[in-house]
């Protein structure tokens, strides 16, 4: 990486509107940047925050019977509280009602005018009050209506300072382009450029219309003017970083990417960079806009009924999921489609088929083969062109991140695992196996271990949860030691023991409605707390109840449970709780079993009777002896009895 600090911003999101779908995608795709910095070990600043001022809250607030300040803390809570929710990574939460911002842009205020690109005058236009912008009359609709929203402008003359926009026309101009990422994608940039070219008017950057903004500072002795948001609202990347007040995190500074839906991009690639030339303040490095969602192919409205609520789509399938689907299914800057069955698609496919299945076929092939046991120190003897195949996609990675271009980071990230599936295939380690290849068994295991590791740690980002359980299933940690370890350095993986798990993207097999399936969902929580609660009542006399969990059939039919036959008994010499045992359970020879049943039978009362075998338990040793099996018994305050079949069943049929 070329620089060491990464501060990556979303926009601060305006509090007359619930959080929707795109607030989520911005706030997701900044908050993957954000881990991704952190993980390759820089120093990483992540804000996010709202915007507060401005007319329009000032109605709503009145609109609602409430004052100004408490409908804005109402508002920007939710935002907050969804964003805890969604665990965003973010080191700070501005608000522009924070008394440091305030400070900060009337600071600004003060330099620009200093350097001489602040002026007063009168100003005459066609103002939107619902963009809070004034629209040159070439602009409007039919000559009357907004071109951005559409409603109804109305003509304002208003004294108002203004801001010299024009005069950095061509300075604008030099920095696209020397910079050709400074816009992504570079199409946006090319719009910019072209608005650019047409010519600049000075900006008008105070309003005299309203109460609820910035004052300004109080040496110009001009109460009645606040500052035009946009100031105000821009101002924040640079207060939240103590500008104007303690300056202790000045040293972020220049962003290394803003992140913005495109209606706002004019604001931020025009503007913005215009305010900090005046301030002499370096330009950021990068602004990604990106598109629109629409809903199965409509644009979402509130009077459709589309809207799509993340929290609900997260609740119903999962948060992670349901990040990898927005970043994975978009190119960045284009419009995004969001439906149900394209989600279930990429959850059954890309994550259940290609990532979980693949976790689980390594812990079946190391516990069939190896006891569990994974060693990857001789992959490279074996599966050097499969490694190189691996490492030659990871490569093109990181660039792609920074560039924006997620989609085609996850695309390309899914090829290894598309490697190892097919090393599975084509080597056939069941076949290998069978020819005594135990060695290239192992190492194949091993390189299925080592492409787990590696996707999981260039997805960590993007899936934080998922990929640190599959790398604690791999015997390791995810933290920017092990990533410059295993990604950087190539290091091998420490050998380490699997163990059967739950899968980690169980299979959706009905497209539902997402209020549908959150319906399902919270019926089966009840179920199951119902049960729980039933289960522990029913216990409450006997057995304490504490930590009954519920089991699948599947995981009961994990034991296996025998009938079996005594057929020699002895007591264990200086032990008073065992018998030895020799159980037939239908197999070439008996089982022998150690007991500690004897102050409740006699080796003698045993023999030639029928009990209940665990078969599959691994064997132990009792004061030296071996011990290869269970014998079912119950005990209470009376003693204890074994459980045996009613009638006598033929040795070794299973039970169940
Ligand atoms: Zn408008």
């Amino acid at each position: 990486m070329s620089c060491h600090k990464s501060y990556i911003t979303t926009p601060i999101y305006y509090v007359n509107d619930v959080a929707h779908i795109g607030h989520a995608y911005t706030t997701i795709i900044a908050d993957t940047l954000a881990r991704y910095a952190r993980l390759i070990g820089q120093d990483t600043f992540f804000l996010t925050g709202t915007d507060e001022h401005g007319q329009k809250i000032e109605e709503a607030a009145k609109a609602r019977g409430k004052e100004t300040q408490a409908y804005a803390d109402e508002i920007s809570k939710t935002f907050k509280d969804l964003w805890d929710d969604f665990d965003i990574s973010y080191d700070k939460f501005i608000r522009t009602t924070d008394a440091d911002h305030k400070k900060g842009v009337q600071k600004a205020f003060t330099a620009m005018h200093k350097k001489g690109d602040i002026y007063k005058d009168s100003y005459q236009g066609h103002y939107c009050i619902s963009c809070e912008t004034f629209f040159p009359e070439l602009q409007l609709v039919d000559g009357e209506f907004c071109p951005d929203c559409g409603k109804a402008t109305s003509v304002v003359e208003e004294e108002s300072y203004f801001f010299k926009l024009s005069a950095y026309e061509d300075k604008l101009l030099a920095w696209y382009d020397a910079n050709p990422d400074c816009i992504l994608p570079k199409s946006k940039r090319n719009e910019v450029i072209r608005f650019v070219e047409g010519g600049l008017n000075d900006l008008s950057i105070t309003r005299t219309s309203f109460d609820w903004g910035v004052k300004l500072p109080e040496d110009f002795n001009d109460p009645k003017h606040v500052m035009y948001v946009w100031l105000d609202a821009l101002m924040n990347y640079l207060t939240a970083l103590g500008y104007g007040t303690d300056e202790k995190n000045m040293d972020f500074w220049p962003a290394r990417v803003h992140l913005i839906g495109k209606d706002i991009l004019r604001f931020h690639a025009i503007y913005w960079p215009a305010f900090l030339m005046s301030l002499d303040m370096p330009l950021p490095k990068h602004i990604g806009a990106h598109g629109w969602w629409t809903r199965n192919g409509e644009k979402m409205s509130k009077s459709k009924g589309n809207v799509v609520n993340p929290k609900e789509v997260a609740d119903a399938y999962g948060l992670e999921n349901f990040r990898y689907f927005m970043l994975r299914e978009v190119p960045f800057g284009g419009d995004g489609d969001f439906s149900q069955r394209a989600l279930i698609d990429r959850i059954n496919s890309d994550l259940g088929n290609d990532l979980g299945n693949l976790l689980n076929r390594l812990i079946g092939m190391s516990g069939k083969y190896f006891e569990g046991r994974v060693e990857s120190d001789l992959v490279s003897k074996y599966y050097q062109a499969e490694l190189d195949e691996v490492d030659a996609s990871l490569a093109k990675l990181e660039p792609m991140l920074f560039e924006m271009q997620l989609h085609r980071y996850l695309e390309e990230l899914w090829r290894p695992l598309t490697v190892a599936n097919k090393a599975i295939d084509m080597y056939q380690p069941w076949t290998m196996i069978k020819e005594g290849k135990t060695e290239e068994t192992m190492a194949l295991n091993g390189l299925i271990a080592t492409i787990l590791a590696k996707v999981s740690l260039m997805l960590h980002a993007v899936m934080p949860q998922t990929t640190s359980t599959i790398c604690e299933a791999l015997g390791f940690e995810i933290t920017p030691e092990s990533f410059e370890e295993i990604i950087r350095n190539g290091e091998t993986l420490a050998p380490f023991t699997t163990q059967k798990r739950e899968p980690l993207f169980p299979r959706i097999e009905e497209e539902l409605l997402v209020d549908e399936r959150q319906e399902i969902l919270k019926k089966e929580k009840e179920e199951k707390e119902a049960k729980k609660a039933a289960q522990k009542e029913k216990n409450k006399d006997s057995k304490p109840a504490e930590g009954i969990a519920l089991i699948g059939i599947d995981q009961f039919f994990e034991t296996s449970l025998k009938i079996g036959m005594v057929v020699e008994a002895e007591e264990v010499p200086k032990s008073k709780k065992l018998l030895l045992l020799q159980v037939d359970i239908g197999e070439d020879e008996p089982r022998q079993v150690v007991a500690g049943i004897k102050e409740f039978y006699s080796a003698e009362e045993l023999l030639n009777t029928q009990v209940c075998v665990v078969a599959n338990l691994k064997p132990a040793k009792l004061m030296g002896m071996k011990s290869e099996g269970m014998l079912l018994a119950a005990k209470d305050k009376d003693g204890l009895c074994l459980i045996r079949p009613e009638k006598p069943k033929t040795i070794g049929t299973p039970i169940s």
